[in-house]
């Protein structure tokens, strides 16, 4: 053997997978595969200035290398079972959350002391939102901030780095059985180890769904959540952040009784293009820095599809949205709320004369002819159902930004140990399809190290 432990992703779940098994099991061979760049290789071309938008490079340095695609997010860590993902199905909620604060512990002590911890626990808003047919979820949430976040994942990779065998700019292509074990299999070799914890993340996901087929691994897959990001002065969500950082509210529309919610808050942020498998789709994040902070607030608004059969491909269904945007925009298409409910698409001009700055370089124009009716009219339903407990959210001038499409990876079959119908062959993180968030993606990384280490 190679290595007593192979890590593929260097994203949350296989950093604090490495982590913890530092902790319980030093004597261990470790070693990490990432098919992204080093923390500090790691740039986005797009400056704002000479590269405005996604030039699709061969390796997304939003989306992959050490830290992931959590490297340069909001460094929102939510402590709850409520949303983020499932993983409490697998291993009990009590655990889950503990780990949760485990992994919170360990964001303090390399860094991110000092940052606020938010709760939604007794706040006044719960009722006010219950008043107004919304429902705001619980949680406790860390805030890093993508600086803070930085600073956090730099720390952690110089504890790691002299212990763990990092491998950078190196895909895996797949994973074999070999008698004892398992192959990973690289471009100019294969490595073998004991034990492999797969981690691979949202970038992955084809590439996780494809090894799962040929390891005969069994998998399930049925929901996308699609939607919009709306951007809005800060003023307006205010007295909400202030308080809480992130309100994650649930409405369920009037005509078709779908499930609409707010995701990814970004207080004073900045809206971004996310480049997932060559389709260009938008999300947001915040400085906890104020120098970096801007005058607006964005948050998606994103509704949840789940198909039945004989329908299986709620990710290709996501993409070929995402797709129409790209063709209609050339990526991310922006309008005004008002220009969308009369019917007409915003043009530069509406968008400059607006009296709101746009944080990210997108196509004006009309998201009508782009997102399916019944994920739009749910959209509007709950701007204006926001509109009753912060007023202004639709006014003419909020923005919308499409399309915001969350993947979810399709659900691999493991046990409570994360582990598959292979002894030994672990999958974690976003890549399982059990999470889809930082704490939950590195709780299921220190569950899985400390049952190797066991
Ligand atoms: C802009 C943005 C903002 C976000 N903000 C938040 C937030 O505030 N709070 C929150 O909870 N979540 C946020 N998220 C989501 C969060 O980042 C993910 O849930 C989390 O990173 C998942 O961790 P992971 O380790 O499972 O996967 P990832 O972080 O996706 O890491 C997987 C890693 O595996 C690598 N990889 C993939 N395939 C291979 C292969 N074949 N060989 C080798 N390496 C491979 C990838 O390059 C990647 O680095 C955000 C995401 C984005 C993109």
């Amino acid at each position: 053997m190679n290595y007593d432990v192979i890590i593929i992703g260097a994203g949350p779940g296989g950093i604090f997978a490495a982590y913890e098994l530092m902790q319980h099991a030093p004597h261990k061979r470790v070693a990490v595969f990432e098919a992204g760049h080093a923390l500090n290789k790691r740039h986005c071309p797009i400056d704002g200035e000479k590269i405005q938008s996604c030039i699709g490079c061969k390796s997304c340095s939003i989306m992959s290398g050490f830290g992931g695609a959590g490297a340069f997010s909001d460094g929102k860590y939510n402590i709850t079972n409520d949303f983020g993902g499932t993983l409490y199905e697998y291993i009990g909620k009590k655990q889950a959350l503990d780990l949760m604060h485990y992994v919170d512990e360990i964001n303090m002590r390399y860094g991110g002391e000092g940052c606020k911890l938010y709760t939604t626990a007794g706040t006044r808003f719960k009722t006010v939102c219950i008043q107004n047919d919304l429902h705001l979820l619980d949680a406790s949430v860390r805030h890093l901030g993508t600086d803070i976040n930085y600073v956090v994942l730099e720390n952690l990779y110089a504890a790691l780095k002299d212990k763990v065998d990092f491998f950078f700019d190196t895909p895996v292509q797949t994973v074999k059985r070999l008698d004892a074990g398992y192959a990973v299999v690289c471009a100019d070799r294969e490595y073998a180890c004991d034990k492999c914890i797969v981690s691979v993340g949202r970038s992955g996901s084809k590439w996780m769904e494809r090894v799962c087929g040929e390891l005969a691994i069994p998998t399930k897959s049925n929901r996308v959540d699609i939607g919009v990001r709306v951007e809005l002065p800060a003023a307006v969500f205010a007295h909400l952040t202030d308080e809480l950082y992130e309100s994650k509210i649930v409405y369920r529309t009037e005509k078709y009784g779908d499930r609409v919610r707010t995701f990814c808050m970004n207080p004073k942020g900045a809206v971004v293009n996310e480049n997932t498998n060559g389709i260009i789709t938008v999300n947001g994040h915040s400085y906890e820095d104020p120098a970096k902070q801007t005058d607006n607030t964005n948050f998606a608004l994103l509704v949840a599809k789940h198909f039945t059969a004989p329908f299986e491909d709620s990710n290709g269904y996501g993409e070929s949205i995402a797709r129409l945007s790209n063709m209609l925009g050339g990526g991310v298409i922006v309008q005004r709320f008002g220009d969308l409910i009369r019917g007409r698409r915003s043009t530069a001009n509406r968008i400059e004369e607006a009296f709101i700055t746009p944080t990210l370089q997108a196509t004006p124009g009309d998201l009508s002819l782009v997102l399916p009716k019944r994920i739009l009219d749910g959209i509007i339903e709950m701007i204006y159902a926001l509109d009753k407990v912060a007023p202004g959210t639709a006014n003419d001038d909020t923005l919308l930004y499409g399309v915001e499409v969350k993947f979810y990876n399709m659900e691999v079959e493991v046990n409570e140990r994360l582990e598959t119908c292979y002894p030994g062959l672990y999958i974690i993180g976003d890549g399982s399809g059990i999470t889809h968030s930082l704490s939950h993606a590195s709780a299921s990384g220190i569950h899985v190290a400390r049952d190797i280490a066991k």
